[in-house]
């Protein structure tokens, strides 16, 4: 870590964390711990807590948690050397002087500069829009029904058709070509070497990161027959479209009731024009895993809005699969006659789109939709084939959705619901020739599942553990007997527990705060969460041994299934299958034995 140990220490300490949170949000005594309303995810009843003891914060709906600095990372969307000056202004400390490590500066101090390349050239597109060379630029705009409201609040531009237009204006300001080509705002030519401008006679739409930097752009052309027709800044040391959702920025975490996830940059704005200020655009790829969860700090329900083409709808179905992975709740907001979101709210205004919000569909109401899409209804051998193909899938419902969904499709293609039910029910798992799971997936599926019990086994022994660990020295010294790379599976956990150890040998109290403001943000959500059981224990040792136990257990549990696995193959040779029963039979015998 780049900061000293001493200085950080002192800035926790002059940065009392209830009175840090308490500006945020409204925190009311119960327990151990002073509870409020999360100001990351929208809520209406108290999850979020903070352990003035621990100095601590953890919230039980979303899972976020850590140390004062980790909170001014959520709350305010900022890296952690950004929440970390923020605390020492409010403490009025100074920032250290030496910074010992010297690549950690060299890298900060060059995103620094990027970032600075990229707020400039964001004003020097912006200036060339509102120009004389922008006029093109103000045409199109003027065509799609943008406004200059939203040229202004969207920091909308145009760079000019020209091949150096930003590079001499850049240059001129003392960026050498190099240093532009690494923000993305200069290509190079890898066989001449020469460099020149990536957008040239295109309209800019700048990226602006949560905490309000301009971190890349996207650029559309002008007529829809130039290709590509958006070109956006690849991966650089600032911007990764990955992580990054467009129009986040003007979005305020805790004052949300949902967000609307649409495609493009222009349904942004035009939903925003028309008063639907909550949609946000991911960045000309599909949804990715990170971007779900940087939606999830803001909001629990989320509304896809995707173009209402074919490629509009996949793309549909796959976000839909990767938010609810994530814990999400979605719905799909579905456009009459293939519309896409821009299209329809400057058409139907904000009423029209409130109507459609209503009534979004459900995930597997939107994938019987989908599914209908392939037939029409009007060919009687076609609407046959989609009742069957539905029926197959709503077997697989709970009864109650499946009770619902049948009554929609007996409404589409006219069959009765007894003949629909009962087509369901053949349909059923026994169907031959589609089984909806094979014997081998069922298989898979039930070792899944006990995996997944064992892991929460073990995670809950893991963090009793670490929680004895804390408390008694008797408990800590138990487990330092043994090897702690092992004993925790989880890295956050194991990173922590080796900072209690090591704060131990130097015969110091473990500084909470401390260690948990040097650990990975998503590992210290890992402790937080291991700690927000407030079970103060007698008898820690006795417990802590216990625990121990435990873990092996399931440590010998997943050896076990291992050999299940080596013994359901088939090419098994009978000599090595009755090693492993040896095997197994042993692991058994030890494991009642630690009873
Ligand atoms: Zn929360």
């Amino acid at each position: 870590m780049a900061y000293p140990d001493q200085w950080l220490s002192e800035l926790l300490s002059k940065s009392d964390i209830v009175s840090v949170v308490s500006s945020y949000v409204d925190l009311k005594p119960k327990g151990h711990r002073l509870w409020g309303l999360c100001p990351v995810h929208g809520e209406k009843t108290a999850s979020f807590s903070v352990s003035p003891d621990r100095q601590l914060y953890y919230c039980f709906g979303c899972h976020i948690g850590g140390s004062v600095i980790q909170f001014i990372m959520d709350v305010e969307h900022m890296t952690f050397p950004e929440a970390v000056e923020h605390l020492a202004n409010r403490a009025g400390m100074a920032m250290p002087e030496e910074v010992n490590d010297a690549a950690m500066q060299r890298d900060r101090a060059k995103r620094e500069r990027l970032a600075e390349a990229c707020k400039l050239a964001a004003r020097f597109y912006m200036k060339t829009l509102l120009g004389e060379q922008g006029a093109s630029g103000r045409a199109y705009l003027k065509k799609r029904g943008i406004t200059s409201e939203s040229v202004k609040r969207f920091g909308i531009g145009y760079a000019p058709a020209e091949w150096e237009a930003l590079k001499r204006y850049l240059g001129e300001k003392g960026y050498s070509p190099e240093e532009l080509v690494e923000a993305g705002l200069l290509v190079k030519n890898d066989q001449s070497g020469r460099t020149y401008d990536a957008y040239r006679g295109r309209v800019i739409f700048p990226i602006i990161a949560a905490n309000g930097r301009v971190i890349g752009f996207g650029a559309r052309v002008l007529n829809n027959e130039e290709k590509p027709k958006y070109i956006n800044t690849g991966d650089t040391l600032l911007y990764n479209k990955r992580n990054n959702l467009y129009g986040l920025n003007l979005q305020k975490s805790g004052k949300l009731n949902d967000l609307v996830m649409v495609e493009g940059y222009t349904d942004v704005i035009g939903l925003f024009e028309a008063g639907v200020t909550n949609a946000v655009a991911s960045l000309g790829t599909a949804l990715t895993q990170q971007q779900a969860r940087l939606l999830k700090r803001y909001v629990s329900n989320v509304y896809i809005a995707y173009d209402g083409d074919a490629a509009g709808q996949n793309a549909t179905i796959r976000g839909l699969d990767i938010l609810t992975a994530e814990g999400l709740s979605v719905r799909v907001i579905v456009f009459p006659n293939g519309q896409d979101p821009d299209e329809f709210v400057r058409k139907n205004g904000k009423e029209g789109f409130d109507r459609l919000k209503e009534d979004a569909l459900a995930l597997n109401a939107f994938k019987l939709e989908a599914m209908a899409r392939n037939f029409s209804m009007e060919k009687e051998n076609e609407r046959e084939q989609y009742a069957m193909d539905a029926c197959r899938f709503i077997a697989t419902l709970s009864p109650v959705e499946r009770e619902r969904y049948y009554l929609e499709l007996s409404k589409k293609t006219g069959y009765s619901l007894e003949t629909l039910r009962a087509q369901g029910e053949s349909a059923r798992p026994l169907d031959r020739q589609q089984p909806v799971t094979t014997r081998k997936e069922q298989l898979t599926a039930s070792r899944r599942r006990s995996a997944n019990e064992m892991e929460s086994e073990r995670a809950r022994a893991e963090s009793a553990l670490l929680f004895h660990m804390l408390q008694s020295r008797a408990a800590l010294n138990l487990a330092k007997e043994r090897d702690l790379e092992k004993l925790f599976s989880d890295e956050g956990l194991r990173v922590f527990a080796r900072a209690l150890v090591n704060a131990n040998a130097r015969g110091e109290e473990p500084n909470l705060p401390l260690i948990l403001s040097g650990m990975e943000k998503y590992d210290a959500e890992r402790v937080s969460a291991a700690f927000k059981e407030e079970a103060v224990c007698a008898e820690p040792e006795k417990a802590a041994k216990d625990c121990l136990c435990r873990i092996e257990r399931c440590e010998m549990a997943e050896k076990i299934e291992d050999i299940k696995r080596e013994l359901s193959e088939p090419s098994l040779t009978a000599g090595k299958r009755a090693e492993l029963l040896k095997q197994m039979q042993t692991l058994n015998l030890q494991m009642r034995g630690l009873n």
